[in-house]
């Protein structure tokens, strides 16, 4: 991903690239909200014996990002799931899954996400409405709320 596109979504882990490989638009204009498709994918070492990790497929999470054209945008992010099969020196099997490292990153989503849950509460909408409208689950809006 090159800088200003980054710069443009506000993406501060390195790892972050948009999953162009999976989506003809990596940034998706649906009309009332916006998704970023992103993959993150990078060599993991296995904390146990060091060898490295194979990598086993990907976790889909979804997280409120910083709003693109004024609409509420999605960071739908393909994070890599990783395995190191059991041998000698690690005999059990060890999986891993992306971190994203900025916990700055972190709290920027989650002040977001309330922000933005805030505000609809304000016109009283129903907790399920607001998820669906915001692209989050029930339990994060429950999770703000109390
Ligand atoms: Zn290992």
């Amino acid at each position: 991903m090159n800088y200003s596109t980054k710069a443009a979504l506000e993406i501060k882990d390195p790892y972050f690239e948009l999953d162009t490989a999976h989506f003809k638009d990596a940034i998706e204009d649906q009309g009332n909200q916006v998704i970023v498709h992103l993959i993150q994918s990078y060599p993991l070492h296995c904390p146990r014996c060091g060898q490295l990790m194979l990598k086993n497929g990907f976790k889909l999470v979804k997280v409120l990002g910083p709003s693109l054209h004024y609409e509420p945008t999605i960071w739908s992010i393909r994070k890599q799931k990783y395995l190191c099969k059991p041998s000698l020196n690690c005999p059990q099997t060890i999986t891993k899954v992306a971190k994203v490292e900025d916990v700055k990153y972190h709290h920027h989503i989650s002040q977001a996400i309330k922000q933005r849950v805030m505000m609809q509460l304000t016109v009283n909408e129903s907790q399920t409405d607001i998820a669906k409208e915001l692209g989050i689950s029930d339990w994060t809006v429950r999770r703000v709320i109390f």
